[in-house]
């Protein structure tokens, strides 16, 4: 019968008491795998991994998730708030122009994310200004300007022979910091990009450059600018940075390629600040507002559970639960009323079907799967709508006549009716059994 299919259905959706240190272990076993192929530092996994472990164990388990399920989402959550929470945004001066210094290492992606902010920035109506502070690479400078003309955006840059004062801040970056400050101020650029030089490691003298130049210009944002492949040297050259030029918010950088964010974790982690951005290839559109929801998935690589622990959360009715409880207790009967209420909870699920594929140890049958037809409930719920609020109250006195009307109302045929209303007393006469064996396998928040 249905009901019987909806048992199996909702086995794994129930709560039983508290996480156990068993339900906890196996889980976080698999997520420690998880992280550790994202390429987290190792030291940030074993904090993590403890930390969920001593959050989960003992809490009561959710009455619309498995333990499974749950600790995933203890995970998840855990990620996303390490991540920084709510996407964050940039913090914009009250005086423009807003300064945004970037600060990592060469090769990080600095020069290219300017482009990238500058023309992102423009297109929500801004007006950036580029400013060139790479003075060590011959070639930063240009690159820098041919980044600003694709972006539409100009570029404060100190050019040799063009004018006495820019050639007088040749060679000294923190001058040109300050002077592309001033500029933007004068002429009225709300905003104000500081691209900097970086080292192929972390050294004193690039720091310093780094701490002086930050100094010098005082900006609203510093993003520290890290390549998503760093790997295990996520932490030190994160800490180094953290140290040097105290930085506010962090890039990932070439997220576009096999990297699956961990270097976000493991700064994040070490250093506390959020990440704000992502970079995701060479072109100038290759740039996102960071998502830590979506990191936590990308980094888990279970955005399939992570979906359908969404969907078990979002659908389950509380309410709906407990006045289905409280009935059981008074054992009062359950009515096409109430038969109705739980074919539209089961509509909130979703796509049965999709969900049952995606849960794991879901112990269906693909025959089971192929007989749940969600067809049946629109169905059902359209014979149950056609009936007077008595009707479904008092089924038993839904007689032949009484039948027909309710078929020519619900558009399908009297047998349909009565097929509905047999299912219909089956489960009533199970629910009545469960009530009286106490609880409601297979329907979430049953009592178990
Ligand atoms: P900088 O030294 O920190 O200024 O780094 P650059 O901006 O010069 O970037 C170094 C190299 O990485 C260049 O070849 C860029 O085209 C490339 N690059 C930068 N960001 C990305 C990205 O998000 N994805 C990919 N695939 N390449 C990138
Ligand atoms: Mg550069």
């Amino acid at each position: 019968s249905l009901s019987d299919r909806l048992t199996a259905t909702f086995k794994n959706l129930r709560g039983k008491g508290r996480l156990t240190e068993a339900d906890v272990d196996g889980t976080v076993r698999e997520i420690r795998r998880a992280l550790l192929d994202a390429d987290v530092a190792v030291p940030v996994v074993r904090e993590f991994t403890a930390h969920v472990k001593e959050r989960a164990l003992g809490e009561e388990v959710s009455q619309a998730l498995n333990p499974g399920q749950q600790v995933v989402k203890i995970v998840n959550d855990e990620l996303v708030r390490i991540l920084g929470g709510e996407t964050r945004r940039i913090n914009l001066a009250k005086n423009p122009p807003t300064v945004i210094m970037l600060a990592g290492l060469q090769g990080a992606g600095k020069t290219t994310l300017a482009g990238k902010l500058a023309k992102w920035l423009k297109g929500q109506g801004h007006t950036p200004l580029l400013v060139a502070c790479d003075l060590q690479r011959p070639n930063a400078v240009k690159q820098l300007q041919v980044n600003g003309e694709r972006a539409g955006v100009p570029v404060y840059a100190p050019h040799p022979g063009v004018s006495s004062e820019f050639e007088a801040s040749t060679g000294d970056p923190v001058v040109v910091a300050r002077n592309g400050v001033s500029e933007a101020r004068q002429k009225q650029h709300d905003i104000v990009i500081v691209d900097t030089a970086g080292r192929l490691g972390v050294d004193a003298e690039m720091m310093q450059q780094a701490a002086d130049i930050r100094a010098a210009i005082n900006p609203h944002e510093v993003l520290f600018v890290i390549d998503a492949m760093i790997g295990q040297d996520a932490v030190n050259t994160a800490q180094a940075f953290n140290d040097g030029v105290n930085f506010t918010g962090v890039v990932l950088s070439k997220l576009d390629g096999d990297a699956r964010g961990g270097a976000a974790l493991s700064v994040a982690s070490v250093t506390g600040k959020p990440v704000m951005f992502a970079s995701t290839g060479e072109g100038l559109d290759d740039f996102e507002v960071f998502h830590p929801d979506r990191m936590a998935s990308r980094i888990l690589d279970m955005g399939d559970i992570l979906t359908l622990i969404e969907q078990a959360e979002k659908s389950w009715d509380k309410d709906e639960a407990e006045r289905m409880a409280k009935k059981f207790v008074d054992q009062e009967d359950f009515t096409l009323e109430d038969f109705l209420a739980q074919m539209q909870q089961i509509r909130k699920m979703g796509s049965l079907k999709k969900m049952l594929t995606m849960m794991p140890g879901a112990q269906v049958s693909r025959q089971q799967l192929e007989q749940f037809d969600e067809r049946q409930i629109d169905r059902i719920e359209a014979i149950v709508r056609s009936m007077t609020p008595h009707e479904r109250r008092v089924p038993k006195i839904i007689n032949g006549s009484r039948r027909a009307r309710i078929a020519k109302g619900s558009g399908v045929h009297v047998s349909e009716v009565n097929a509905m209303l047999e299912r219909f007393t089956e489960a009533q006469k199970m629910m009545k059994r469960m009530a009286a064996g106490g609880g409601m396998p297979g329907m979430p928040g049953g009592r178990a």
